[in-house]
């Protein structure tokens, strides 16, 4: 569903990565890890098309990343994204922050899209919660509501950037569990870019290492947590 090849990102003409190629599988779960400031947000970037390789090519859903608004718009329609801070509209209640993205694009009654977004609450187990405005829900909860947001419209792609910060080992752990059964109940392809290995590596198919601008590391879980590399252990045994 996405491939990378040969990709060079850069802010100002300061390379942040470069010869990148990778290839996420439709149906996958994929981790990126990697150091702060490494470049897991920039790779998401150029994948959201936000940020404009400076060479290279990169193709979602089998076609290059459009670069005009209208192809954008279209893209990004197919594409749910879970940002590090949950995004929620404070006078909005969870219910209204889910029907959102359904009101701006879906074209459907009003009727079918209280249904649906109560139905996305429901997946991420926040039925119970619908009505209450976001300050009044937990951490994880919050990050719930913000998933079930990012799969108002039934992308089969989510990008989620650090979707644990912030939270605590219990409330990750769900998190990441709910994660792991959308993708497995709706053959919904995950990217989630994390530096808590730990919670991170064991549901995912494929993890990804970004380090000293390029791929340190590109294979299973199993792969990385046995690697003997002398950079991948130290970034495996230094992380929370
Ligand atoms: P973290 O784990 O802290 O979120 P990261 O791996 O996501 O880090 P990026 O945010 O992708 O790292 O940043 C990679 C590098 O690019 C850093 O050196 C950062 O300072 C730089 N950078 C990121 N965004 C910009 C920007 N908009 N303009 C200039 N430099 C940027
Ligand atoms: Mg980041």
């Amino acid at each position: 569903v996405v491939h990378l090849s040969n990709v060079r990102l850069e802010y100002g003409g300061r390379a942040v990565l470069r010869g990148i190629n990778l290839s996420v599988a439709k149906g996958s779960m994929t981790a990126v890890l990697g150091p702060s400031g490494s470049g897991k947000s920039t790779l998401l970037a150029a994948i959201t098309g936000e940020l404009v390789p400076a060479q290279g090519q990169v193709e979602v859903f089998g076609q290059p990343v459009p670069r005009d608004a209208r192809g954008l718009l279209a893209m990004r329609k197919r594409l749910g994204v879970l940002l590090q801070g949950n995004g929620l509209l404070t006078d909005l209640t969870v219910l209204e922050n889910v029907a959102l993205p359904l009101r701006a694009h879906s074209g459907l009654p009003a009727a079918e899209i209280q249904a649906r977004a109560l139905a996305k609450l429901e997946a991420v187990g926040l039925a119970a919660a619908a009505d209450r405005f976001p300050r009044e829900l937990s951490g994880g909860m919050a990050r719930r509501a913000a998933l079930a947001r990012a799969l108002a419209l039934d992308p089969p792609l989510l990008l989620c950037d650090e979707p644990l910060t912030g939270l605590d080992p219990i409330a990750s752990g769900v998190v990441m569990s709910l994660l792991r059964q959308l993708n497995q109940s709706l053959g919904l392809t995950c990217i989630v870019v994390s530096h808590h290995v730990r919670e991170t590596l064991p549901v995912c198919d494929q993890a990804v290492v970004v380090a000293n601008g390029g791929l340190a590391f590109d294979g299973t879980p199993e792969a990385l947590q046995a690697s003997q590399d002398p950079l991948l252990r130290q970034f495996l045994d230094g992380s929370p």
